[in-house]
């Protein structure tokens, strides 16, 4: 199966997708890029644009599963499950719960750990060979809690931060006063992470990334695949004006769409869309310098080239559900409870779907059954960060040389019914 120059099908040009193709162009491989619109357009647009090296922890552990009927009951909360699609959301429950063990917590948290090490060595890699280094700001991230009590209720997450040696530091009045003096803390903690970086337009960064991919050789079909199948010899995409591509391999980013591909394989993962909103202020009345995060409603605010992006909130619903865009104003409420006063002269809201995989891992290499069919997907709240990292292990693997990391933990072996 090992060729000199692999022909390679990466379906899908987000930053999982972008981030493949170049890699795989530069190694020499002989790539072609299918999606049906332009390069960053879904997911990789509208997220929060934090390189969150430090988010170790998963969404599922003990006694989370308590908090379920208040995600069903309240429409506008920071979690919300739409209640008639939950019988159909069910089994992905089910094993959202079960993944929420102490065990597998700990066992998680190393796994996210080992790869986010290298995150931003490989973002350095990447922008500078790209050109886009102008878009990315190193200046941590700061953690808001409402209260002393609500700051303990936290304290685990911290606890965890020590044990893998992940920096932070509580800050005094005088210290986040210095640092963003905007904000009206109250009664309020807020804890300084040092190790976070933000990119000013992650839309911009993955299109620059795919276009440095095609500016190498990638080809680009702007086209949706409608089914790909797989003879053991080769793998074919079908797209949907009847066209067929004939690959060695075939990289497969759909993000939240993945499992439309994968189910003709007979080998579906749990992977489900949990989508996040954003309302982005267009000259904001109030200047922040780095990335602030309110933690009781989940809310990012994120300075950006073109203004403020308050980005966040959880809400799971089918893939295809219409957007509730009250979700996107109650954002810039919350916001304005630590930033009294923030308006914008313009806002506009978007709404996109994070790739979720119950164990808030994503899967990462050969689908069983399918060798020749690489998965790059379910990065759930992460994908950004860990999109370069993604594109360089898949390169590897295309290649058939050993990944800088063990890449069990991402397989997606570790779901039975993935077995192929
Ligand atoms: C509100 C919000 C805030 C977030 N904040 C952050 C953050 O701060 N940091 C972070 O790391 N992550 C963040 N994320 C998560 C991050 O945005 C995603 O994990 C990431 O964008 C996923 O990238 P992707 O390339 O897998 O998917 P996408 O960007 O969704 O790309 C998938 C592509 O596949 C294409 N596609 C689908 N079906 C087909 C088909 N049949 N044929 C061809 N192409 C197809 C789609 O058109 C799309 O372009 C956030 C997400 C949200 C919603």
């Amino acid at each position: 199966m090992s060729r000199e120059k692999p022909r390679c099908i990466v379906i899908g040009a987000g930053i999982v997708g972008a981030s493949c193709a170049w890699h795989l162009t530069r190694r020499g491989a002989d790539v072609t890029v299918v999606d049906p619109e332009q390069p960053g357009q879904a997911t990789s647009y509208g997220n929060a644009g934090c390189l969150s090296t430090s988010s170790i922890f998963p969404f599922s552990y003990p006694g989370v599963i308590r908090q379920v009927p208040g995600w069903l009951l309240d429409p506008l909360g920071p979690m919300r499950i739409r209640w008639q699609h939950f019988p159909q959301l069910l089994p992905w429950f089910w094993r959202f719960w079960r993944a929420g063990t102490r065990q597998r917590v700990n066992a998680v948290a190393a796994a996210q750990h080992r790869l986010m090490a290298t995150v931003l060595e490989d973002y350095d890699q990447i922008l500078q060979a790209t050109g886009a280094g102008g878009l990315r700001e190193s200046r941590g991230m700061i953690l808001l809690y409402g209260s002393e009590a609500e700051y303990e209720g936290d304290r685990w997450h911290y606890d965890l931060r020590d044990r893998f040696g992940l920096a932070w530091q509580r800050l005094s009045a005088g210290e986040l006063a210095e640092r963003e003096p905007a904000i009206r803390l109250g009664q309020g903690v807020a804890v300084f992470d040092p190790a976070w970086q933000h990119l000013t337009s992650p839309a911009d960064v993955t299109r620059t990334i795919a276009e440095a991919a095609f500016a190498g050789g990638a080809h680009w079909v702007n086209e949706k695949v409608r089914r790909v199948t797989d003879d053991g010899d080769g793998v074919t995409a079908i797209l949907s004006d009847g066209r067929r591509l004939g690959g060695d391999r075939l990289v497969l980013a759909a993000g939240p769409w993945s499992n439309t591909l994968l189910g003709p394989l007979g080998a579906r993962v749990p992977l489900t869309p949990k989508r996040g909103y954003h309302s982005m202020l267009l000259r904001p009345s109030v200047q922040l310098h780095q990335p602030v995060m309110q933690f009781s409603e989940y809310v990012m605010m994120t300075p950006m080239r073109d203004g403020l992006r308050v980005a966040g909130t959880a809400e799971f619903a089918r893939l295809d559900a219409a957007p509730d865009y009250r979700r996107a104003k109650a954002l810039l409420q919350h916001a304005q409870r630590f930033l009294p006063g923030l308006e914008g002269e313009a806002v506009t809201e978007w709404m996109g779907q994070r790739p979720m995989m119950p164990d808030s891992l994503p899967v990462i290499g050969p689908l069983p059954g399918h060798p020749r069919v690489l998965c790059a997907l379910g990065h759930g709240h992460y994908g950004l960060t860990q999109g370069p990292t993604t594109g360089r292990i898949i390169a590897d693997l295309a290649f058939g040389d050993a990944p800088h990391l063990d890449i069990e933990p991402y397989s997606a072996a570790r779901f039975s019914g993935a077995r192929g």
